[in-house]
């Protein structure tokens, strides 16, 4: 098939927009989308120090790569890439090489901080601990915190999350489903308590980062986590590519139809406290994440597990 544009071989047809696009047209309708994206949620602003989450994967090294094209002439801007290694043996290590290289190609500076380390449990640690819930729900929470943690102490002013089109789809119906109101509120709102999180890629779908990343030749691991398959996400992914494929664009007009709401509702109106044990802002008297590593501490009669667990964050609010 040819370029809708300009007749050259097509490397892609979006059903949802009706285009053949040639390798060059595709390259540029990514770029294109990505600084739209930046412009309409004034991502950027003069003199940020922008903390980029890469995981080796193919969304984070595109990020880094597009923000480093688009951005990387401006010397008012400052660029780290951060890794977090959540202790899953056989998955991350390799991912977390490619992230080591692929930052270093492109000269920003690249720091890895480990659940381990940090909090004492990886994520082997609560999926062999016997909960019901899977794995991610603890993963997400902790890698949540320690990103921001970790980019708040190297003195970032937002943190750059590799989230497609997908992953936004995903996250609005899941949060739906779950009845997860507050959280559907808060997803895009501010606060200043937080490094304001922004995600340039939430409007180009998932396939097309990974060709972007093929015709560009980002470095990139393939490899699936082994807990992906038992979360609720993924059940969500599956069902929302089987309604794409008969609807194309349903994913857009999830995500838009989701903006248009919130514009409509009050901002919710939630009070921050600190979490009386990390000490860091809250929604509840304990966070999250220290709620579950209690959970965990409780079910964990290891000894060695809760030395090191001392060894993490709780430190911080016994001293
Ligand atoms: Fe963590 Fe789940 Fe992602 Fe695996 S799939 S890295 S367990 S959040
Ligand atoms: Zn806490």
């Amino acid at each position: 098939m040819k370029c809708s544009k300009c007749g050259k071989k097509a490397v892609i047809y979006q059903k949802y927009s009706g285009l053949y696009l040639c390798k060059e047209h595709f390259l540029d309708d990514v770029e294109r989308k990505v600084r739209a994206e930046m412009r309409r949620f004034r991502m950027i602003e003069r003199n940020d120090c922008i903390a980029v989450a890469l995981s080796g994967g193919k969304d984070s090294s595109t990020l880094l790569f597009l923000l480093k094209k688009i951005l990387g002439h401006r010397e008012d801007l400052e660029f780290v890439a951060i890794s977090i290694n959540e202790g899953i043996k056989g998955y991350r290590e390799k991912m977390l090489e490619n992230a080591r290289k692929f930052a270093s190609s492109l000269n920003v500076p690249h720091f890895v901080f480990s659940f381990k380390e940090e909090f004492g449990f990886s994520t082997d640690d609560f999926a062999n601990a016997g909960f019901e819930q899977a794995p991610c729900s603890f993963c997400g929470v902790l890698r949540r915190k320690l990103l921001e943690r970790k980019a708040r102490e190297l003195g970032a002013t937002k943190i750059a999350i590799a989230h497609n089109l997908d992953d936004e789809a995903q996250t609005v119906l899941l949060n739906y489903l779950k009845g997860d109101f507050e959280r559907l509120l808060r997803l895009n709102s501010r606060r200043e308590e937080f490094i304001p999180r922004i995600k340039p890629l939430r409007s180009v779908p998932e396939k097309e980062v990974a060709l972007f990343a093929i015709l560009k030749n980002i470095p990139f691991s393939v490899s699936e986590c082994p807990y992906l398959r038992k979360s609720l996400r993924f059940s969500v992914k599956k069902l929302l590519n089987e309604i794409e494929r008969q609807h194309a664009g349903i994913k857009y007009s999830l995500v838009r139809g989701y903006e248009r709401l919130v514009e409509l509702l009050p901002k919710p109106a939630f009070e921050l406290q600190r979490c009386e044990i990390c000490g860091e802002p809250s929604a509840s008297k304990i966070c999250k994440a220290c709620e579950m590593l209690l959970r965990l501490q409780k079910l964990t009669k290891n000894n060695k597990s809760k030395r090191e667990f001392n060894k993490g964050s709780f430190r911080r609010f016994d001293a």
